[in-house]
């Protein structure tokens, strides 16, 4: 009998209603947190066996944190929670009339259907970006990524002439929000005090470190104060910060700006957007700008018995008339709120509105470098903004497993400029990339 006969969801028949949930990022974990497991059968699907704690992918990205620090197995998470299935498994499509969700292993019938599955990179359209460039959304990308800086410091320790030295070291950062600036800053730490020590025979003054960024502002949307700050300590550490300027196209090699500029790397790291990515078979009215639109219940509106959560979910108010930021907070409040709320919507009791809670915004710079700004729009910024900074991390990864990993990584590299996680274990060979290709070629790596 062939190895993969027979395979089913196997999911057992209950007779308590069935809460389907998709995605265990933010918004599903913590949904199937609150949900009472006494009271609902939960089924979780993800494509990925666990949890990424995405503010830190720059960090597993540059080398500053072993990838299996932000990740939270998500069996490992519910190993205590009854009436609790985990699939490792991609929802294709959703039949929402005939109340289905459908996977490669077979399809599942939903009393409540909760979508969580986030966004994905958006290129806007452009496919050479997408060929190329290097995105960051999830760990393989970072950990794509922290192979290409790695195989192109080797390389460069190869070449003598300074210009082709330059072209090969030089990084174009597309994106001054959060990922961008913080990728900027902790690029510039490693070039300042790791990589000397590690290739003595490279000049890394000709590593160049651009970021490009389309409006007047890093941080767009954060206190002026804050965009102001991230601009004059990224300047101080020697990145190249351009403004009012966009990547208008890249073929793997050479970088050419709307300001005319052209710049030559074969490490353009993608920051400039993403959007929801809506799994098909919803209905067309349900859907605006790539997300899913919900009412103060997180209800999708129109809908029977859907829910979406997060960066999928548009949820417009007075405050937030373009729905909700993007970001972690909302994902959490809303899981939290469904996850506690669906008994009293099974049992058609009154239901308070949802409300998001603002507790302000963070982004760091590098060691000792935050900027924050409060809920009442007062920012500040230093190291008391970078020590809040880590402790709000910290307190949110998922397992206190990961929050020991990190907490001892941050105090090694703090003290030391150590990170100790520069090794090329999984070789990255992009399509028509000439470095990669002659490194792995050279080492046979992939014997
Ligand atoms: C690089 C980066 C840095 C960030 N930094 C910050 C920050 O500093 N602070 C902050 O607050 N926010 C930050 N964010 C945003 C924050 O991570 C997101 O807003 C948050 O993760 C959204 O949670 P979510 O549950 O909606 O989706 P996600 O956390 O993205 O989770 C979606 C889950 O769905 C799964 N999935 C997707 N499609 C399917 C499918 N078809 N079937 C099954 N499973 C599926 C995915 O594997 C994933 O586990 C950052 C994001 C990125 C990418």
């Amino acid at each position: 009998m062939p190895l993969f006969s027979g395979i089913s969801l196997n999911i057992p028949d209950t007779d308590k209603p069935r809460v389907v949930i998709i995605g265990g990022g933010f918004g599903g974990l913590y949904a199937a947190h609150n949900l009472d497991s006494s009271k609902f059968q939960i089924v979780l699907f993800d494509k990925r066996n666990y949890h990424t704690f995405q503010p830190l992918l720059y960090q597993v990205a540059t080398a500053g944190l072993q990838a299996d620090a932000i990740a939270g197995p998500l069996r490992t998470t519910f190993k205590k929670k009854k009436n609790f299935f985990f699939r490792l498994l991609r929802v294709q499509k959703i039949d929402p009339d005939e109340k289905l969700v459908f996977t490669s292993s077979g399809s599942l019938h939903y009393d409540y259907l909760i979508i969580a599955n986030g966004c994905r990179s958006n290129f806007y359209g452009d496919e050479m970006m997408e060929k190329f460039s290097f995105p960051m959304k999830s760990i393989p990308d970072a950990l794509n990524l922290r192979s290409q800086l790695m195989q192109t410091f080797e390389m460069a320790g190869l070449v003598k002439d300074p210009a082709k030295q330059r072209d090969l070291l030089s990084i174009v950062i597309v994106g001054g929000g959060p990922t961008g600036v913080e990728t900027a800053g902790a690029l510039s730490e490693l070039r300042k005090h790791v990589l000397p020590k590690d290739y003595p025979d490279v000049d890394f003054s000709n590593m160049h470190i651009h970021l490009v960024q389309s409006g007047n502002f890093l941080l767009a949307g954060m206190a002026e104060k804050s965009c102001k700050r991230a601009y004059a300590d990224l300047t101080k550490m020697g990145v190249e910060v351009i403004l009012n300027s966009k990547v208008s196209s890249y073929d793997g090699y050479t970088a050419t700006l709307t300001n005319g500029q052209t710049i030559a790397t074969s490490t353009l790291i993608w920051s400039a957007g993403v959007k929801g990515d809506v799994i098909p078979g919803l209905k067309p009215e349900w859907i605006d700008h790539n997300k899913l639109v919900v009412d103060n219940h997180c209800k999708v509106v129109g809908s029977d018995g859907i829910f979406a959560l997060g960066d999928i979910a548009i949820l417009r108010t007075d405050k937030y008339p373009n729905g909700l930021p993007g970001v972690a907070q909302p994902a959490i409040q809303m899981g939290t709120y469904v996850g506690k709320n669906l008994c009293k919507i099974q049992n058609n009791e009154p239901l308070k509105d949802f409300k998001y809670f603002d507790k302000g915004s963070l982004a760091t710079i590098g060691k000792g470098k935050a900027v924050c700004d409060l809920p009442n729009k007062k920012a500040f910024g230093g190291l008391l903004a970078w020590m809040i900074w880590a402790f709000v991390h910290i307190t949110f990864l998922v397992s206190f497993k990961n929050r020991v990993k990190v907490f001892i990584n941050w105090v090694w590299n703090y003290l030391t400029y150590d990170t100790g996680n520069r090794l090329i274990i999984r070789p990255y060979i992009r399509t028509n990339d000439r470095v990669a290709e002659k490194i792995v070629k050279d080492n046979e790596y992939s014997s």
